[in-house]
């Protein structure tokens, strides 16, 4: 069983993703995986530098900050290396998700509403929390400016829109709440799955 675990910039994914580690669930993070999938697959190597030339790498590591640059001005470009990362990412989750044993998986994904990928998954989890902690934590983990997360945020689906697509809601503002509501989705998702 396929479960897609998502939520808008600093909602807390991650960190809901690791509580599903700790108590034992299988958690694939593809933001992670497809940044090792960039730096060690030849073919999307290839693919990255005859899209944004050889800049992309820097020896061999991933030049983050040229690409961010690039695809940030030029939509068209974010599309075309999309469509180089995400079916390398969804092969190489299909390959893990069929070796492990537990009763269900957890893809942990920013895109499921915006790509409309509902139907790949058995259960969708949205992490929520509300826009000015998600602002807060943001600025607090990462470098960037405001505005530069602001802007993120408002290109992000909203999760008024996102809460009715969803199975389950999980609102991360306090962590022992959050680590409660995954343990009471944890035990739906076993019986669901019969196991
Ligand atoms: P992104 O969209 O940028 O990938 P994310 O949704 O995966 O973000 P996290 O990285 O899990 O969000 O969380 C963002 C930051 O907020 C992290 O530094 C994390 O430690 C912190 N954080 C997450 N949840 C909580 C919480 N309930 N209480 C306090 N801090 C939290």
């Amino acid at each position: 069983m396929i479960v897609g675990l998502t939520g808008g910039i600093g909602s807390g994914k991650t960190m809901v993703g690791k509580i599903f580690k700790d108590i034992g669930v299988p958690v694939y993070n593809s933001d992670k995986e497809a940044k090792r999938l960039m730096k060690s697959s030849k073919k999307i190597r290839k693919a990255v530098r005859e899209l944004l030339g050889d800049d992309a790498y820097a020896g061999k590591e991933l030049n983050r900050a040229f690409i961010a640059n690039r695809v940030f001005q030029d939509k068209s470009l974010l599309h075309k290396l999309n469509t180089i990362v995400h079916p390398a990412v969804r092969e190489d989750f299909t390959s893990w998700a069929k070796k492990q044993e537990s009763a269900y998986v957890i893809q942990e994904t920013a895109i499921i509403f915006e790509n409309s990928m509902q139907s790949f998954y058995d259960r969708i989890i949205l992490v929520t929390a509300p826009e000015e902690i998600r602002l807060k934590r943001i600025l607090a983990r990462d470098d960037g400016s405001k505005s530069k997360v602001l802007d993120r945020m408002q290109n992000q689906r909203k999760d008024s829109e996102n809460i009715p697509l969803s199975d389950f809601v999980i609102d991360n503002v306090e962590l022992d709440q959050t680590y409660l509501k995954v343990l009471e989705v944890n035990k739906d998702l076993l019986e669901y799955s019969g196991r």
